[in-house]
């Protein structure tokens, strides 16, 4: 049996300094919002090359602080992807904003930032490129698009540690940066988790008002916010976990090589970009078609599996009323029937790579 996912062979070497780092958080007597929490906020924001993060509850509210700390409001448009789940999809809604879904780029499955033209319209605000699979959005073209048309841009690093687009690492480039530590992430904790990077002080500031009730020292709300806090335990733990990430960043590209020398000629990898540090391989993706022939394969090998995302958000019912038939995503639409995720964690042998590339190849 090959699992789609396993943290455990991953978290062998450090384990025993994130015992040590539970045990120091357990003795403190401090649980939320101490010492734990602030040092990761540095050590975090230094390794996205900004100046502060803020931690927060998970991923999705690290989009919907964000979203409102640039206050965005009811009725206000958001630009987004419909293939990466519906985590941004549900912090925009949880502001009472509209999302308007533009197509991708059928090489990469990333927003395509030549069909943003279609959708931005006089009350869009914001665009929310996605670093899908791990692999960097190429920001140039979202960034021009932003500036002429006065957008901000959110980036949904939530699958996204460790990736860099043009030597600049992913959270750092648009106003704000989103991240998620859920467990199965790059870099995920042991629970629920999420940080928003920026290099602006001031919604640095909003963000950490945002995150508690919009309190101000004095605990008094200055503005409204909410509760949503990245607790000492967490932190501690990926203290730990972040001194590993660029080494288990750097074994995710090589199984991820692995993989693609092993699959090289069948046309079903996704296709790597040409500078390597783009892409931090959160999943390995392949892209074939009648996928549930591949599915049966790897089942009967009992090889674990993903699919992400098997539904285009804009053809769910909670979405479908935001204007968007199906067919209105003719490149998402038909990536969603086609992607397959292959297993790719740190601590997965080479030797399980070769098997699972070898099931792949040999559907017909
Ligand atoms: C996981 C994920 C999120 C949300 O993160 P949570 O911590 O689970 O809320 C957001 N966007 C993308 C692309 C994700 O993969």
């Amino acid at each position: 049996m090959i699992p789609f996912f396993d943290y455990r062979p991953g978290h062998r070497a450090a384990r025993d300094r994130i015992d040590a780092a539970i045990r120091e958080v357990l003795d403190s007597g401090r649980l939320i919002l101490g010492p734990q929490v602030a040092a990761f906020e540095r050590e975090f924001a230094a390794f996205c090359g900004a100046s502060e993060a803020v931690g927060v509850a998970s991923g999705t509210d690290a989009l919907a602080l964000a979203l409102r700390a640039l206050e965005v409001g009811a009725g206000d448009e958001v630009i987004t992807v419909a293939n990466a789940g519906v985590p941004p999809v549900a912090a925009i809604r949880s502001l009472g904003a509209i999302p308007r879904f533009v197509d991708v780029d059928p090489d990469t499955l990333l927003i395509d930032a030549a069909a943003l033209e279609a959708v931005v319209g006089d009350r869009t605000r914001c665009i929310v490129p996605v670093h899908l699979y791990g692999r960097a959005v190429p920001m140039a073209g979202v960034l021009q698009f932003a500036e002429r048309h006065g957008l901000t841009v959110v980036e949904d690093c939530a699958q996204g540690h460790g990736a860099a687009d043009a030597g600049r690492s992913v959270g750092s480039i648009g106003a704000i940066g989103c991240f998620s530590f859920y467990p199965t992430k790059n870099l995920g904790a042991y629970g629920d988790g999420g940080a928003c990077v920026t290099s602006n002080g001031e919604l640095a500031e909003r963000l950490r008002q945002l995150r508690m009730y919009g309190f101000d020292e004095r605990r008094h709300s200055r503005i409204e916010g909410l509760n949503s806090r990245l607790d000492e335990l967490q932190a501690a733990i990926l203290r730990v976990l972040l001194t590993e990430l660029s080494s288990s960043v750097a074994e995710r590209r090589r199984l991820a090589g692995l993989y693609h020398a092993a699959l090289a000629g069948t046309g079903q990898a996704l296709a790597p970009p040409a500078d390597a540090t783009a892409h931090a391989y959160h999943l390995f993706v392949v892209r074939v078609r009648e996928r549930e022939r591949y599915v049966a394969a790897l089942d009967a090998e009992g090889i674990g599996h993903g699919i992400h995302y098997a539904e285009p958000v804009h053809e769910m019912d909670a979405y479908r009323r935001f204007d968007w038939a199906r067919g209105s995503l003719p490149v998402t639409e038909r990536a969603c029937r086609e992607v397959l995720s292959l297993p790719l964690y740190p601590g997965l042998a080479e030797d399980q790579v070769t098997r699972v590339a070898r099931c792949v190849a040999a559907v017909r």
